[in-house]
């Protein structure tokens, strides 16, 4: 990690006052978006996953760069209940693409209106189209103005496939969860005698029976490196074309 003032300003946009704000804007004016999902992840997660994790990530990333942390936005478009095949019809809240492609657009606009330099999204849920709908309208966004950059990413899109896959309540969403929210974890609901799968434990990837805080730890170091990288690259390019 590279050498940062060891306290770098950030906060939590919707519990601070205009002042705490400010000071935090002046030092960094970039926002971290995480946006989540309500979907069910298996008897094994709490079903705000998605939007938890990415919480919990743009967190210590804010941390290291510093900036402003939003609420994760729970509004998502193509969740397990909608997939084809599947029988994972509970405890999902399913929206409509045209309602998400929506919203992130309001939200890059309003955003952008408040001078933030850099919108860090961070999309928790991947289903698609739902991800490529946000990652479409920040293309949009920045192709039409250039004081305010929209990154949309994904925290594995961020790491090597060698540290951690795309997957659903499997080790690598379930290691994050457990480092991040260690209280929406149980991992003795999972099956004991099998390993457990898309059909019957909505567990699409690596055996979540392997998943563990210090896991997530790693992971998360990893996201943190290379997400810290982007944004500070980022900065340097908006701050050097003016
Ligand atoms: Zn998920």
């Amino acid at each position: 990690m590279s050498a940062k003032p060891s306290i770098t300003a950030w906060g939590l946009y919707e519990r601070l006052m205009p002042a705490e704000i400010e000071r935090i804007f002046a030092a960094h004016p970039t926002a971290y978006l995480p946006w989540g999902a309500l979907e069910y992840h298996g008897k094994h997660a709490a079903i705000g996953l998605d939007g938890l994790k990415a919480h919990g990530l743009c967190m210590e990333l804010a941390k290291v760069s510093g900036g402003l942390v939003l609420p994760p936005i729970y509004v998502a478009a193509n969740t397990i209940k909608t997939a084809p095949g599947l029988e994972h019809k509970r405890h999902s809240l399913n929206f409509s693409e045209e309602l998400l492609r929506e919203l992130a657009r309001q939200h890059f606009e309003q955003l952008a209106d408040e001078k933030f330099q850099v919108v860090f999204t961070l999309c928790g849920h991947v289903g698609q189209p739902h991800y490529d709908i946000i990652k479409d309208e920040a293309q949009k966004f920045n192709a039409g103005q250039s004081t305010t950059h929209i990154i949309a990413t994904s925290e594995t899109d961020l790491i090597s496939k060698d540290i951690v896959i795309v997957n659903h309540a499997a080790l690598g969403e379930i290691s994050f969860l457990m480092h991040t929210d260690p209280d929406c974890v149980d991992l003795s609901r999972l099956p004991a005698d099998r390993v457990p799968t898309l059909e019957d434990d909505a567990v699409w990837g690596p055996d979540p029976r392997e998943s563990s805080a210090t896991k997530g730890a790693e992971y998360t170091q990893a996201f943190v490196a290379s997400a810290q990288k982007l944004i500070s690259e980022t900065l340097t390019r908006l701050n050097s074309s003016e």
